[in-house]
C-alpha cells in the first residue's frame, strides 16, 4: 500500500500521544522529532519536511492544544490539516472549457503517459464525454500501436498519422478533426525520453504553441521519489505544467513524491495511477490521502467506488435479505464477487479506518486468493446445501474439499463463520423489528 511505512510510523507516534492525558511541550517536541524522521524516511524533500514540522510544532504547542482535554487528538488534527495543505488542500480538477478541451500529456518515457491517456479517456467516457486520443509519440516503436489497442478496448477513437509525420502536424490535424467530429476532449500523447533533453523540450514547446492546450498534464512515476520532483521542476520551468498525474502509487510504499511535488513545484496533483488496469486511476483528494496516511481511512472513496461498480438492484435485494436474515451461501458468494469488482482487496483495506494496522497482523489473511478459495468451496456445494448448510455432513465435506481443491478444515472454518454471520444477522434483524414496533407504539 502507498505510504505504508509512513502510515505505520506516524500512527505509532500518535497512539503514544493519544494515551496521554496531558501533553507538555517536550512531549510535542519528541513527537515532532519522530514525525520528522518518518517523513525523511518516506523520502520527502528535506526542506518540505523542515517547514512542515515547524508549522505543526508551532500550532501544537499553543495553550489551546496543551490544555485541551484531548491534546493528543488535537495534535493529530493539526497534522491532518497540514498534510492536506501540503498536498494542495482542495482537490484540483481537470479543466473544463468550451469543447474541445485540449489536454497535452507530457513526461519521461516509462512514466505511464500512454497508459494514463487511456485511463483518462475512460474516466471522461464514464462522465459521458467524447474524448479523442492522439498519437504524437512517433519515436517509441510500440507507442502508436499501444494507444490504438487501448482505443479499441475502450471504443475511443484514436487519431494517428503514423510515424513519418511530425508531432506538431499530427496535433494540428487532430485538433481540426476533433472540432469537426464533436469531440469534447483531445488527449495528446506525446513522446518521452529516458532523460530530459533539449530536443524533447523544443518539440513539446512547438506542439504546445500549435494546439494551445487548456491543460498540460505531467505524468510522473511516484516510485522514483525525489527524482520525480526534479523531473517535475524541469518540465514546469520549460512548459508551465498545469497539473500532475502521479503514477504507480500502488507500488510506492514511501510516498515521498506525493508529499513533496506540490510543495516544491507548485504543480497540483490531479490524478493518481494505482495499477496497470484501465480503471486504476483516482482523482487525487489531498484530504482523503492525508486521512489514509493517518490510518483514519478513506470512506468517501470507498463509497464512490462501490457506487460505480455495484449493481444497485442487487445491493437493494441484498439489503432486504440481510434485514430478514434469509441470507444464503449463494448470496454470500454474490457479495464476494461484488466486492472483488470494486478493486483489489489490499487497496480497499487501506481505505477502511484502522485497517492498515490490522493488515500487518498475522492470521488476518484476506487476499484475493483466499476469496478465490472460498468461491471454489461454495461452488462445489449443491444448490440445496447452499441454502441449508447444516445438511453438509462429514462425507460431503470431504467431497467438497476434493471438488474445490481445498481442505476439510477450510470448509469447516467457512461453515462456522457463515453460521456466526447468520446468528448475528438474526440478532440484528430481531433488533430492527423491535425498534420498528417501538416507534409505531409511540
Ligand atoms: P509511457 O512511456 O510514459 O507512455 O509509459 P507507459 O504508459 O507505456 O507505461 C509504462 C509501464 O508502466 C507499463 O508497463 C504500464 O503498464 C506501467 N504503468 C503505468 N501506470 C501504472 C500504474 O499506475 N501502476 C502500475 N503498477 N503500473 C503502471
Amino acid at each position: 500500500m502507498v505510504f505504508e511505512g509512513l502510515a505505520n510510523r506516524l500512527q505509532d507516534t500518535f497512539n503514544r500521544l493519544r494515551g496521554k492525558g496531558k501533553l507538555s511541550e517536550s512531549d510535542v517536541k519528541e513527537a515532532m522529532r519522530e514525525v520528522r524522521l518518518a517523513l525523511l524516511e518516506a523520502d520527502v524533500n528535506f526542506k518540505v519536511v523542515k517547514d512542515f514540522v515547524e508549522k505543526v510544532r508551532e500550532r501544537a504547542v499553543g495553550q489551546e492544544v496543551l490544555q485541551s482535554l484531548t491534546p493528543g487528538q488535537h495534535v493529530i488534527k493539526i497534522v491532518n490539516e497540514e498534510l492536506t495543505a501540503l498536498m494542495g488542500g482542495e482537490q484540483a480538477k481537470l479543466a473544463v472549457t468550451k469543447p474541445p478541451t485540449v489536454v497535452m500529456m507530457v513526461g519521461l518515457q516509462g512514466a505511464g503517459k500512454t497508459t494514463h491517456a487511456g485511463k483518462l479517456a475512460r474516466l471522461l467516457q464514464k462522465d459521458r464525454k467524447k474524448p479523442l486520443l492522439v498519437a504524437c509519440d512517433i519515436y517509441r516503436p510500440a507507442a502508436i500501436k499501444q494507444l490504438q489497442v487501448l482505443g479499441q478496448q475502450l471504443e475511443v477513437e484514436v487519431f494517428s498519422l503514423g510515424d513519418q509525420v511530425s508531432p506538431v502536424e499530427i496535433a494540428k490535424q487532430a485538433l481540426h478533426h476533433a472540432k469537426i467530429h464533436g469531440h469534447d476532449y483531445v488527449l495528446v500523447d506525446t513522446a518521452g525520453r529516458l532523460h530530459i533533453d533539449e530536443g524533447l523540450m523544443e518539440e513539446l514547446q512547438q506542439v504546445k504553441a500549435e494546439v494551445n492546450p487548456d491543460e498540460i498534464l505531467l505524468v510522473v512515476d511516484s516510485m522514483t521519489g525525489q527524482d520525480a520532483v526534479n523531473v517535475a521542476e524541469s518540465f514546469h520551468n520549460q512548459l508551465e505544467v498545469t497539473g500532475a498525474i502521479l503514477t504507480k502509487l500502488d507500488g510506492d510504499t514511501r510516498g515521498g513524491a506525493a508529499l513533496s511535488i506540490r510543495a516544491v513545484t507548485g504543480i497540483p496533483i490531479k490524478f493518481a495511477g494505482i495499477g496497470e488496469k484501465i480503471d486504476a486511476i483516482e482523482p487525487f483528494h489531498p484530504d482523503r490521502m492525508a486521512s489514509r496516511i493517518l490510518g483514519m481511512g478513506d470512506v468517501l472513496t470507498l463509497i464512490e467506488k462501490a457506487q460505480q461498480n455495484i449493481d444497485k438492484d442487487k445491493a437493494m435485494e441484498m439489503e432486504r435479505k440481510l434485514r430478514n436474515a434469509d441470507f444464503t451461501l449463494d448470496d454470500f458468494l454474490d457479495q464476494l464477487q461484488q466486492v472483488k469488482q470494486i478493486g483489489p482487496l489490499d487497496q480497499l483495506l487501506g481505505m477502511m479506518p484502522g485497517m492498515n494496522k490490522l493488515k500487518g497482523m498475522q492470521n488476518v489473511n484476506v487476499d484475493d486468493k483466499q476469496i478465490g478459495r472460498v468461491e471454489a468451496i461454495i461452488r462445489s456445494m449443491t444448490p440445496l446445501e447452499r441454502i441449508e448448510p447444516k445438511m453438509i455432513d462429514s462425507s460431503r465435506r470431504k467431497r467438497i474439499a476434493k471438488g474445490s481443491g481445498t481442505t476439510v478444515q477450510e470448509i469447516n472454518r467457512l461453515l462456522k463463520q457463515f453460521e456466526e454471520m447468520q446468528k448475528m444477522m438474526k440478532q440484528f434483524s430481531g433488533m430492527a423489528k423491535k425498534m420498528k414496533k417501538g416507534k409505531k407504539g409511540k
